[in-house]
């Protein structure tokens, strides 16, 4: 049985840069098609930390170079959509934690010095004390120094099953992708066997976007692959904690986030430079082991006895990097009908929204009519990592 219908976007990829794109795409009245093949959030974005960025990471060393980055507005567009007065109705979502908090866990590391004077984070961070301090570093033994960052952690679980429900009947769980082109343009796509013609197709299949630029015929942008080596830890012990712990270098030492496992406990997920390139050449073994090393250092009050520790290997899809591409920003190419982008972080996901409408909006792209749908096979939602790894 072979389907064909029209739609004016056609999206690749149910992670939250599909996912989001969609929901806005519907809200200003496009019909829009969004095909995954594998599970909604299932790749990238359920393995993320979760956490909604202002840029204050790149502060750190230097990358973002002024409060007018995209991303320093990120915080606030996310808010206002979990309020439900932004872009997106996002009221149900849950939200995990309403800050994240820079930890420097000995006397206070050079490096903050210009961090503190950076443009993006002047009026922004707060040194909490306390009864303030994340729950889990509420100890006599803790010794340090705390700041709160003005940006917020997500479930992300939640807000994927939350952008599903906006996508009402346009979701299409489908393998496989061929061009549909007429006159030699790309004029949609043939999605197991359907032919979908729209306006506009846009890839965000994540890392899944370098092999359907190849099946397309198109060989720009390339794609680079950032590996990383997750450690996650499942214990009764465990209590709240969303923090970058400082280290000499750049980048965090040991990044921390908390999500809530379907028993009640609370999974550690932990990631920074302890999931980076060494962490990528340890073993499973080995990355536990350091993992509980960096830990038993820094939090070495928690009784980690009933503790169970996995790692999760996972890359991080992006645009290759060269002068163009900025870490504070989202991505979109383009080439006549087709688009295709990576956010490059999960913040940034309104950012890539904003880049296609713009495009639409410029070539005057404006919703037709369109028969309704046909009834679609529907995608599932992606599970937590967590309870894959540690039921
Ligand atoms: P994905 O979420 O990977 O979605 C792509 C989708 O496309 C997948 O569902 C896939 O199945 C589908 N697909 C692929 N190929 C095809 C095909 N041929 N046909 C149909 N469907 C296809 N960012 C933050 O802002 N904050 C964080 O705290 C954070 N933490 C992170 C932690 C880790 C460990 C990692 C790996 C990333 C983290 N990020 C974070 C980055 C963030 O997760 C990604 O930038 C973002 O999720 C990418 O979203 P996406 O929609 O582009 O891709």
């Amino acid at each position: 049985m072979s389907q064909s219908f029209s739609t004016d976007v056609l999206i690749v990829g149910g992670g939250i840069a599909g996912l989001w794109l969609n929901a806005r795409l519907r809200q200003q009245g496009f019909a829009t098609v969004l095909v995954e093949r594998g599970s909604l959030g299932g790749g990238q974005s359920l393995k993320s930390q979760g956490i909604i960025h202002g840029g204050a990471k790149y502060a750190l060393h230097g990358a973002l170079t002024g409060a007018s980055e995209a991303i320093a507005d990120m915080p606030r567009r996310w808010r206002e959509a979990l309020a439900g007065s932004g872009e997106l109705d996002l009221s149900g979502v849950r939200i995990l934690s309403d800050a994240h908090y820079l930890w420097s866990p000995g006397t206070l590391a050079g490096n903050l010095t210009s961090f503190f004077a950076s443009k993006a984070v002047r009026g922004r961070v707060d040194q909490v004390k306390g009864e303030q301090l994340p729950p889990a570093l509420q100890h006599p033994k803790f010794k340090g120094k705390v700041y709160r960052l003005a940006e917020l952690v997500l479930d992300v679980p939640s807000l994927i099953a939350r952008l599903a429900e906006l996508a009402g009947d346009g979701l299409l769980a489908a393998e496989r992708i061929e061009p549909l082109r007429e006159d030699d343009e790309l004029c949609g796509l043939v999605v197991d066997g359907r032919e979908i013609r729209a306006q506009r197709v846009v890839l965000s299949a994540g890392a899944g976007n370098a092999d359907l630029l190849t099946a397309l015929g198109v060989e720009q942008p390339a794609q680079q692959l950032r590996p990383l080596h997750m450690v996650l830890a499942k214990g009764p012990a465990l209590k709240p904690l969303y923090a970058h712990c400082l280290g000499g270098g750049p980048k965090p030492r040991v990044t921390v986030t908390t999500h809530p496992a379907a028993d009640g406990q609370w999974v550690w997920y932990l990631g920074g430079d302890l999931a980076e390139a060494d962490g990528v050449a340890r073993d499973e073994a080995a990355q536990v082991q350091a993992a509980q090393k960096e830990i038993a250092a820094l939090l070495p009050w928690v009784d980690q006895s009933q503790t169970r520790w996995a790692t999760l290997r996972v890359d991080r899809a992006e645009p290759a990097q060269s002068g163009l591409v900025r870490p504070d920003n989202a991505f979109l190419a383009e080439q006549k009908r087709l688009l295709v982008g990576w956010p490059t972080k999960l913040a940034l996901a309104p950012d890539f929204a904003d880049r296609v409408l713009a495009t639409l909006q410029r070539d005057n792209v404006q919703p037709a009519g369109h028969a309704p749908l046909p009834e679609l096979p529907r995608p599932v939602l992606g599970q937590p990592v967590w309870e894959a790894l540690l039921p």
